[in-house]
């Protein structure tokens, strides 16, 4: 027997009836970024793998072990993107955009590219709509990033968001840091679960996430990167709090939000949806001052932001099937004999040239099966086509049905 074959494991295809929701998704997050000046750029699904490896991290998870890399005939290493900024970072500094008017805000959406394992709300490819504003330090950029994401997602409609809000210094008051979390987690040793004693060395901040009520004692007295930030680190993180207070914005401070990618410097961020589950993060960013520079480029400030399409489609999803409503019908649906067909093909091609919704049958259906047909796709009207040329329009919603006449249905159909 020939193979069946299925969408590779963590990746899926996305039928026509699931795209609403998603195109929605787009054009809203496009609309808003483009009127707050962001332009659109695309770039390669590929790139070197060099850039990830420095851009990204080489110690991080996504570097070690969720790349896609391959070897192409040349001997090159490429990876698939697994994430936008570092690819808009290197467009950056190719295209000499520090010659123009800083901050340079760019916008760009499509696939991207993980090796995760996968569950609901986790792929292997997933989608984003991803903002970056490169060239300015200011925290108003921070601050109006944040916004503008959190406008999108409020637009959109998705119920029971909270953002997550912190800073992470500089990666030298980060270290520090670790290493006096680490110093105070050995102190007081005992206390703390076999899990968090394992992973001390390795992760000490997921002390913060313990359950275990001995490590939540230890955790409240615990000094957070919040209290260490350096002078000028601080007051930057003041500064996009004060911003985001004057512009009516909720947010949680977590002094412990730590994100997968090693290029951000102070201030993170972090949308969540209560709804999803385990997977409940439908955005976030950061600042990544100094990324530029590690991938070859003068030492230029940055920010960015990207949003879960797929996440972000699940919760409106389920929140579309607790309000399930009705949608309204629209278009023509041409019912005619078979040997009436080339004619009915006419007039649907001459409804679709006026810029209207037509279709017809092109199963051979009898009439019956036709009107089913017309029902089935949604179409506001059914216009049957006898052979004498005359023409019946039924209205689907009300069941009316009155006699026209076929060439001038444009017309009849553009002012009902
Ligand atoms: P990140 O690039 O890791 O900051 O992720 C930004 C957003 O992209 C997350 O909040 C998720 O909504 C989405 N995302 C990241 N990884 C995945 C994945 N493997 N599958 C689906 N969505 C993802």
């Amino acid at each position: 027997m020939t193979e069946k074959f299925k969408a590779p494991r963590g990746t899926f295809d996305v039928l026509s009836d699931q795209q609403p929701v998603r195109e929605r998704i787009q054009a809203v997050s496009r609309r808003r970024l483009e009127a707050a000046g962001y332009g659109h750029i695309d770039t390669p699904i590929f790139e070197d793998t060099d850039l990830f490896a420095r851009g990204v991290g080489e110690s991080t998870d996504i570097v070690q072990k969720q790349m896609f890399t391959f070897e192409d005939q040349g001997g090159r290493s490429l990876t698939l993107r697994p994430e936008a900024t570092a690819s808009v970072c290197r467009a950056y500094l190719q295209h000499g955009m520090q010659k123009l008017a800083q901050p340079v805000k760019l916008w760009m959406e499509g696939p991207f590219f993980r090796h995760e394992r996968p569950q609901a709300g986790r792929y292997r490819q997933f989608t984003q709509v991803d903002a970056e504003a490169i060239g300015s330090e200011s925290p108003l950029v921070d601050a109006e990033m944040i916004l503008i994401a959190s406008d999108i997602i409020t637009e959109l409609g998705v119920e029971g968001v909270r953002l997550r809000l912190g800073s992470l210094g500089t990666p030298a008051t980060r270290a520090a840091y670790l290493e006096e979390l680490r110093d105070y987690l050995r102190s007081r040793e005992a206390e703390l679960s076999d899990e968090v004693r394992g992973r001390l060395d390795v992760n000490p901040l997921r002390a913060f996430d313990a359950e275990h009520e001995g490590t939540r004692h230890v955790m409240d007295e615990a000094p957070t990167l919040l209290e260490r930030l350096d002078e000028a680190d601080a007051e930057h993180f003041d500064a996009v709090r004060q911003t985001l207070d004057r512009n009516g914005l909720v947010y949680e401070l977590d002094p412990t939000l730590v994100r997968g990618l090693d290029y951000y410097t102070r201030t993170l961020f972090e949308f969540e949806c209560e709804r999803l589950g385990a997977q409940s993060g439908i955005g976030g960013g950061g600042r990544y001052d100094g990324l530029i520079e590690l991938i070859g480029g003068p030492p230029t400030p940055g920010c960015g932001w990207a949003l879960g399409v797929d996440r972000i489609a699940l919760a409106l999803e389920a929140q579309e099937d607790a309000a399930e409503g009705e949608t309204a019908r629209e278009g023509v649906f041409v019912v005619a004999e078979e040997d009436g067909r080339e004619a009915a093909l006419a007039l649907v091609t001459e409804l679709r040239r006026a810029g209207m919704t037509a279709d017809l049958d092109l199963a051979g259906r009898a009439t019956k099966g036709q009107m089913k047909q017309a029902d089935r796709v949604g179409a506001r009207y059914a216009l049957i086509l006898a052979r004498d040329a005359k023409a019946t329009l039924r209205d689907m919603d009300s069941g009316e049905e009155r006699e026209v006449d076929p060439a001038t249905l444009v017309e009849t159909l553009s002012s009902p």
